[in-house]
């Protein structure tokens, strides 16, 4: 049975969707206004894990992430760099669609853009207007918060707090828990907006931060919808507040189950350019780190636990990889009788991986199955060989996990990059005819367990 750490409700709970085999989901998505870090892509695949298990549990799923294109932190960058808004943040969506594929993270059905929603938006403010949940100041229409009685549901902030805090106003998107206050729906213009704003019947201006996701997500999966995700930071006040928005406009419970992730660290500390150990996804990419070898480093560690990263880390990544292709590559060798240790083996592993996954996606327990069978398997193929059908029931297997780990470990061998390199240097002193340097690098390129065939549609790399 599926079950999930619920931060709605403090405690593990069944998953129940609303209709019975598909699940609405909402992720909130990035803030193109930079490439995005380690930390986001942390809490990325965490959310593609959740996404993947479902649907390996039998369920549609429909996903939305929203692009945050328009907030405070993106129109101050524009204004920096006297660039307008779209340019600047389509160079940083683009980016991230890049990042997503390196990291081999499915993409979700939907990727609105909060500037696309803008009616949207207004639609929800006039509804909270009209009820008088929302008011209109002198720069902007806030929500109060004192209307909403069980403002702080979630992240549990402490009514005291609240109500030392509730006559003040917050006109800004993120704010410390030690704030609780009234915050903004829709910001009227002012000059540091510059060319950011929307002739609309609210007036002239743009929306806040909270407003964009309540009215992304319920546009996509209903006015209520079951699973919810972010980083923890995301929890107050921005999900607090996507929950006032959309309960007291529409009436009902917003999210049945809100699933919050754990940051990531660095080396034992926060991440922060300050500190010097701030990476980004291209950063790692750039050092030479295989998109999956990072993947696995930031996936493979409990969401609900903080993630230490390391470079260290990143090593014991690419041998556990190099271990479970190492396997599959095994498989391939088919011989001799069936051995019935095979089907038992798998089905312990099988078993034991979705008691893993089915516990709040227990991730590093569930990857201790696979490992499991590897050694066990292995094990068998050294005493016994490996029959056709055992080797077919053992790839169909490692590809259902893979579904779920998203390693790609039954596609096609990539080849390394630096092979590829080597082989148009090759090629270069052929062309060149230096070929007494095209025949060294060949023996090296050897050396690294590729050789290369000269066809006549030009050098084939194979491995050894
Ligand atoms: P942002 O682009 O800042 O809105 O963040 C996008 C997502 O990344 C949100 O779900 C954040 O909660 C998450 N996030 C931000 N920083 C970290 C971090 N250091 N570790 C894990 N997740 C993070
Ligand atoms: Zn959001």
């Amino acid at each position: 049975m599926l079950r999930f750490f619920n931060t709605l409700t403090g405690k593990k709970q069944a998953f129940k969707p609303i209709k019975k085999s598909e699940v609405g989901m909402y992720t909130c998505g990035p803030t193109v206004y930079d490439y995005a870090h380690i930390g986001n892509y942390r809490t990325f695949l965490f959310e593609d894990i959740l996404r993947r298990y479902l649907k390996y549990k039998g369920y549609k799923v429909t996903q939305v992430m929203n692009l945050t294109d328009v907030d405070d932190k993106i129109i101050k960058k524009c204004d920096e760099q006297k660039i307008g808004l779209k340019e600047f943040t389509e160079k940083y969506t683009k980016a991230f669609f890049e990042d997503l594929d390196a990291l081999n993270i499915q993409r979700a059905e939907y990727y609105p853009r909060a500037t696309e929603f803008i009616a949207r938006m207004v639609e929800i403010t006039n509804m909270l207007l009209k009820k008088r949940i929302a008011y209109k100041t002198e720069d902007g229409i806030y929500y109060k918060i004192t209307r909403f009685k069980k403002y702080g549901k979630l992240s549990k902030v402490e009514v005291k707090s609240l109500e030392a805090g509730a006559s003040g106003r917050m006109r800004t998107d993120e704010y410390a828990k030690e704030n609780v206050q009234d915050f903004a729906l829709w910001k009227y213009w002012t000059k540091e907006d510059g060319e950011v704003f929307w002739e609309t019947e609210l007036g002239k201006g743009r929306p806040g931060w909270h407003i964009e996701c309540s009215a992304m997500s319920t546009h996509f999966l209903g006015e209520q919808f079951d699973i919810h995700t972010g980083g923890v930071d995301n929890m107050f006040p921005h999900h607090e507040n996507e929950i006032a928005q959309s309960e007291a406009a529409f009436g009902k419970k917003f999210v049945n189950y809100w699933l919050h992730s754990e940051h990531l660290l660095v080396e034992g500390q926060k991440m922060s350019k300050s500190l010097g150990n701030f990476y980004t996804l291209r950063g790692l990419l750039a050092k030479g780190y295989h998109g999956q070898t990072i993947r696995y480093a930031l996936m493979s560690a409990h969401y609900k636990q903080k993630l230490n990263f390391s470079f260290m880390s990143l090593d014991s990544s690419k041998n556990a990889i190099e271990r479970l292709k190492e396997f599959v590559r095994r498989l391939d060798v088919a011989e001799g009788k069936q051995n019935p240790k095979i089907t038992k083996i798998t089905d312990k592993a099988k078993k034991n991986f979705e008691k893993a996954m089915d516990d709040d996606l227990e991730i590093s327990k569930a990857l201790a199955a696979v490992f499991e069978l590897v050694n066990k398997v292995n094990k068998e193929i050294d005493k016994n060989g490996l029959n056709i059908d055992d080797s077919l029931e053992l790839k169909k297997t490692m590809n259902e996990f893979d579904s779920v780990l998203g390693l790609g470990l039954l596609e096609k061998e990539e080849l390394d990059e630096e092979i590829i390199k080597l082989a148009a240097q090759r090629e270069e002193a052929r062309k060149q005819k230096e070929f007494a340097k095209a025949d060294r690098i060949r023996e090296e390129i050897k050396k690294k367990g590729y050789i290369i065939d000269d066809t006549d549609k030009g050098p084939v790399l194979k491995r050894a």
